[in-house]
């Protein structure tokens, strides 16, 4: 059993309290780890020492800290095995994507590090007398505070444009997976970064996410998980009136029109569905199918859904491991025994696995429900599982939109037709930040990512996203009275 400590001033250490807490592997309910149960006194600490690291390294020239994070990069891309590796006996995460989904995260440090070099300043027309100009300037120390869904990934997005910017930075991962982060503090010490510029607390949500988010000393809360949490962030946070940045829960809606492909919109949702065993914000919530083509769709999914292989995530064939902890399997499961209840079907899946080897670990299979209206529970809240929504058939455009849209979240849609110019109609009627039209799944640091309504404040990714992590500097300089 590993004992591992924090990430703070430089330094590794235990917790203020001396407690620790453990960690399972989802794929047998081993524990893994004893980590420090860091607490109020560890903020104060690591908020001290980020404020000290501040001035320093905010005024150190971008060029100098676009290398480091070009060094970051490379470590990560070097490391991505080992990371890979922690993720899958941490998180669940297949074997054959996780070391590619790790050295993924280098590009958001490379491209932090040239589009910093390139963030332009204005002038602002005025008359011979005077000059206007702006500037960005890092916001201060930032808390990071992210979900466990990819543990590494999830932090990567917001550390590599607040560091790259000048910001100091408090990393503050998910309770269950926390092992990637350790990690990455592991590399970051080999660079030498000076003390406090980042710092990793490991321990509870509430006493160390919701100190972070109510401490004076923080200038800016980035965070990623759910609605509920992020509303008690902005509340704990409004009493310093600080910067937020929130990318929150999603209930995406899918919608197939009769003239799509519709073998290529089966598939294609298959996989968006049960990566991540569903665990993924940007996953279908609720499939709207055409009356026209909804036997079709269904019969398609569910094959590819059949195929899907779930095993333990340590194996090269697994397609989809477990989900990340015996409380979320509790309920995932319960939502498909409250969709039984409220009248809907469980037409596959809806079980664990037989297989005896899987028994102890916390595996769904791939399960599709039908027959969903609008108002049941499983309609209107995020599941975040392997669990596909089927609501009842559509006839109609204007229907289909409207219920689309009839939920609390706005995070991600996906279109399906044949004639774009309809899709582009949906696109645009549709309460979302990113509206996918046929197969255009993609990802990328150049690509701006966030919710609208309560899926989030903010965006994540592209110059929109490096913007969050700036405060905006008017200078109006009077020229023609120069020091008088
Ligand atoms: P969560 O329960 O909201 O937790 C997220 C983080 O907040 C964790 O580090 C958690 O710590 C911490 N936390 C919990 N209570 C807190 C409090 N009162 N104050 C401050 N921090 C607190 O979310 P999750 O279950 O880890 O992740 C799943 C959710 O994330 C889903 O809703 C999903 O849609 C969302 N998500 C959104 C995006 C996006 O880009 N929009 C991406 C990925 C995931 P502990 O781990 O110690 O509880
Ligand atoms: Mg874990």
């Amino acid at each position: 059993m590993t004992r591992y400590q924090m990430w703070i001033a430089g330094k590794w250490v235990d917790a203020g309290s001396g407690k620790t807490f453990p960690v399972y592997n989802p794929a047998n309910g081993e524990e893994i780890a004893q980590l420090p149960l860091g607490g109020k006194e560890d903020v104060d600490q690591a908020v001290a020492a980020a404020r000290a690291a501040f001035p320093a390294w905010s005024q150190k020239p971008q060029a100098e800290r676009s290398q480091i994070a070009m060094k970051i990069a490379a470590l990560i891309r070097d490391n991505a095995k080992e990371l890979g590796r922690i993720e899958t006996i941490d998180h669940g995460t297949p074997t054959k994507a996780a070391p590619i989904l790790a050295a993924s995260t280098a590009t958001r440090f490379e491209w932090a590090a040239y589009n910093a070099r390139s963030l332009m300043g204005h002038t602002i027309p005025s008359n011979s007398s005077e000059l206007v100009y702006l500037q960005r300037e890092p916001v201060g120390v930032i808390a990071i505070v992210t979900p466990w869904n990819f543990p590494m990934g999830m932090i990567i997005g917001k550390l590599a444009p607040a560091l790259t910017l000048g910001n100091t930075c408090i990393i503050k991962p998910p309770s269950i997976d926390s092992l990637s982060a350790l990690k990455l503090a592991e590399l970051l010490a080999q660079l030498e970064l000076p003390p406090g510029v980042v710092n990793v607390i490991t321990g509870p949500g509430a006493p160390v996410g919701g100190a972070l988010s109510s401490h004076r000393g923080v200038d800016m809360v980035a965070f990623t998980g759910s609605s509920e949490v992020g509303k008690e962030i902005m509340v704990a946070a409004s009493r310093s009136v600080k910067r937020l940045q929130l990318e929150l829960g999603g209930k995406n809606p899918v919608i197939v029109l009769d003239d799509a492909d519709v073998d290529t919109a089966a598939n294609v949702m298959a996989v968006r569905q049960f990566s991540n065993s569903g665990q993924i914000c940007s996953s279908p919530g609720r499939f709207y199918i055409h009356e026209k083509v909804y036997d079709q769709f269904l019969k398609k999914f569910a094959k590819a859904a059949m195929s899907v292989v779930v095993g333990d995530p340590a194996d090269e064939k697994t397609e989809m491991g477990p989900v990340v902890s015996a409380e979320h399997r509790n309920s995932i499961e319960a939502y498909i025994k409250s969709a039984v209840e409220e009248g809907a079907n469980v037409v596959l899946g809806g079980t664990r696995p037989s297989h005896p080897t899987l028994k102890d670990g916390y595996y769904v299979m791939p399960t599709i429900v039908t027959n969903i209206t609008q108002n049941m529970k499983v309609a209107r809240e995020e599941i975040f599982g392997p669990v596909a929504c089927f609501m009842e058939k559509f006839n109609s455009d204007e229907k289909v939109i409207a219920m689309a849209n009839d939920n609390i979240y706005g995070l991600a849609a996906y279109v399906w037709t044949k004639d774009t110019t309809r899709g582009m109609r949906f696109a645009n009627r549709i309460q979302a930040g990113t509206v996918w039209l046929n197969n255009t799944y993609k990802q990328g640091p150049e690509l701006p990512w966030g919710g609208f309504k309560e899926s989030g404040v903010g965006i994540e990714g592209s110059l929109y996203g490096l913007l969050e992590y700036t405060n905006l500097k008017r200078v109006q300089v009077d020229l023609a009275n120069p020091g008088k």
